[in-house]
């Protein structure tokens, strides 16, 4: 590993004001992705700012009836804190759903949104990659792209994104709070990562030197259900082929507000809002359900190994639908 220098920050503001000092430096949450990507040679930053014990640990109420969730927040407490668990049940069964029970226990919320793709090329200093070495290419297009990406993606990379939180936050609306060397932003859970485009080196929109310092998780509409499901090749401990978050409400057999994101399948959270225009004001039936997910996955692309990825997402929002609209 490259010799590095670490700094233990105070305060965000000692923590923004380092990372600008220091070109190429990058905070650190966990460390449990960054550290293994040094690791491999993948990021060599010269200093590490450890935001980790920034007094972020907080959830609390918003004065709107959501919840405000500090970047610091670990990702076990936050799956078992009593206000995520019954008022947001997507995003709690999305972070049990992710890594394992020692690695939630340290990763942070913030880190978590800003964790790199699983993509074996990237992860691979010895291979070419567009996403780590802007201009050398794609191999996964022709080569291992069965757990990548099968919409949205670019001839430039078919990588996807890996949180299964951040798919769960997507469909519950959140804002991502980051304060950076030009002040504090807001930006919507749905714009925050990029489609990778022509330029796949950029994952998000965070600009350099900015630090996540919160998510805000707005009240869900009253009376109003939710679900997160995954699909993957063991039952823990793996990441997503296909995932999807639901919040769907429904009132004397009509769906009065549904939500719906996939997880695994693209660069980004995939917000489905051709599904969620078909099933505002229709029927609660399968067949609503079928057509809502035929209609989004119609964009899908896939790549020579990877089609079945369609049709799981496919059966996975079908079956998140039919459970919600199933509860009393
Ligand atoms: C074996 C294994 C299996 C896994 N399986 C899953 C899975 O199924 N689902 C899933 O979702 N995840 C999975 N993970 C990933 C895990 O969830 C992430 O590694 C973890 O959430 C990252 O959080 P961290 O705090 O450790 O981030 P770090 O490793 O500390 O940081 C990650 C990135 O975020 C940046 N960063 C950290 N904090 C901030 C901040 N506050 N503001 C701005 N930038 C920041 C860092 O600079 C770095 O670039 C798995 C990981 C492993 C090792
Ligand atoms: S899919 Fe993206 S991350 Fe993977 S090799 Fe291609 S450019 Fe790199």
């Amino acid at each position: 590993m490259k010799p590095f220098a670490y700094l233990r920050a105070a305060s965000v503001t000692d923590a923004v004001r380092a990372c600008a000092a220091h070109p190429g430096a990058r905070f650190l949450g966990g460390g449990t992705n960054l550290v293994d990507l040094m690791k491999l040679g993948v990021e060599t930053p010269g200093m590490l700012v450890d935001v980790s014990r920034l007094p972020l640990d907080h959830v609390t109420d918003t004065a709107d009836g959501g919840l405000r969730v500090g970047a610091t927040v670990r990702n076990s407490d936050l799956a078992a804190h009593p206000a995520v668990r019954t008022r947001y049940p997507a995003l709690s069964q999305a972070l049990l759903a992710g890594a394992s029970g020692q690695l939630r226990n340290i990763a942070t919320t913030g880190g978590n949104l800003l964790q790199r793709t699983r993509c074996t090329y990237f992860q691979d200093a010895s291979k070419p990659c567009n996403k780590r070495e802007p201009g050398t290419g794609c191999p996964a297009r022709d080569g291992a792209h069965r757990d990548l990406a099968v919409i949205g993606h670019s001839e430039e990379c078919v990588a996807t994104h890996p949180s299964d939180m951040a798919v769960a936050l997507a469909a519950l609306d959140a804002d991502v709070v980051l304060h950076g060397p030009d002040g504090e932003r807001t930006v919507a859970m749905t714009g925050f990562h990029r489609l990778p485009g022509d330029n796949p080196d950029a994952d998000t929109v965070v600009r350099p030197g900015e630090l996540v310092t919160e998510v805000l998780l707005p009240p869900l509409p009253a009376g109003a259900v939710s679900l997160y499901h995954k699909a993957r090749d063991r039952a823990s401990y793996a990441f997503a082929l296909a995932s999807v978050a639901a919040v769907l409400r429904v009132r004397d057999g009509q769906i009065e507000h549904a939500a719906l994101a996939f997880g695994g399948l693209a660069h980004r959270p995939w917000r489905a809002r051709t599904a969620e225009r078909i099933l505002h004001g229709a029927p609660a039936t399968d067949a609503t359900f079928l057509r809502a997910a035929d209609a989004e996955l119609a964009a899908a692309r896939p790549l020579r190994d990877n089609a079945f990825k369609v049709r799981l997402a496919r059966h996975l929002a079908v079956d998140a639908l039919a459970e919600l609209a199933a509860r009393p």
